[in-house]
């Protein structure tokens, strides 16, 4: 395995390192949940990585994402947006307006023809447009979040959620599920809840097509579904959503390689 250079996203909720060749394609990747000691979590993932290829002396590690000033390993951060732009970019090889969604936060960035950031804006308030949403009511639910997004789509009809905070949703759903409505039209709701507020920075940002996404709440087939109901765009996904910020990062440390 040639690897050239590494990048590593330390987000709200997880960790992720990829590693690229000297062609900027992702030859290895690593997530885990975010630890408390950051600094000693990236040790081993450098410790895997080692063990697996040898001496990493020489290849640059570029940090990106929420926590990217813990990671003394890097020899640069860059800023999340500035990552996942460029990771989506080069996968998906055009621009738009693209949308992550992460665990605590989500943003929309407008990318344009070469690649260049036209715009963004970013929501790490609120946990109402992100992961943490669906999360919460994951457990009141007994369904897991991986498995959520397919539920939720063999509804036959749909619940709206009235409440726009987390824990008054939550709330909400417990009240539902006590008056005896079923899971299903509930998890639809929850996914609409979740992708109105998205959608609505959408619209504060101007959404320029084609629509792209990526973060890890977007390997939810019914967020990406609800997200083409809501904008009426085709939307267009990474192979790896939730490594762009990452790969993004990796290709930062290429232009610092040799
Ligand atoms: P961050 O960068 O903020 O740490 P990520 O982009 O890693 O966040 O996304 C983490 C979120 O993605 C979590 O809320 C998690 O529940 C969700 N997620 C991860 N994998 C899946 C999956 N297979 N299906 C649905 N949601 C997922």
């Amino acid at each position: 395995m040639e690897i050239a250079a590494l990048g590593i996203d330390v987000g709200s909720t997880t960790v992720k390192m990829v590693a690229v060749n000297r062609a900027g394609a992702l030859v290895w990747d690593y997530l885990e949940p975010v630890a408390p000691r950051v600094s000693r979590q990236v040790d081993d993932f450098l410790a895997k990585l080692g063990a697996k290829i040898g001496s990493l002396a020489e290849i640059p590690l570029v940090a990106t994402g929420y926590g990217r000033n813990l990671v003394q390993q890097a020899r640069q951060s860059k800023t999340e947006i500035s990552c996942h732009a460029h990771g989506v970019f080069q996968e998906l090889g055009h621009g738009g307006t693209l949308i992550d969604i992460g665990g605590q936060d989500s943003k929309v960035i407008v990318i344009g023809a070469r690649g260049r950031i036209l715009d963004f804006a970013m929501n790490d308030k609120c946990a109402a447009g992100t992961g943490r949403f669906l999360e919460n009511s994951a457990a009141r639910m007994q369904i897991p979040v991986a498995e959520m997004g397919a539920v939720a789509l063999t509804a036959t009809e749909e619940f709206t959620i009235t409440s726009t905070c987390t824990v008054f949703a939550e709330s909400e759903i417990i009240s539902l599920l006590a008056q005896g409505v079923a899971v299903e039209p509930i998890l639809m709701g929850l996914h609409r809840a979740l992708v109105k507020r998205v959608a609505a920075m959408v619209r504060s940002v101007g959404l320029v097509p084609p629509l792209l996404l990526s973060g890890g709440v977007v390997k939810n087939p019914a967020i990406r579904k609800v997200i083409a109901d809501e904008t009426g765009e085709e939307v267009f996904v990474p192979t790896h959503p939730q490594l762009m910020g990452a790969l993004g990062a990796a290709l930062f440390a290429l232009k610092l390689a040799d």
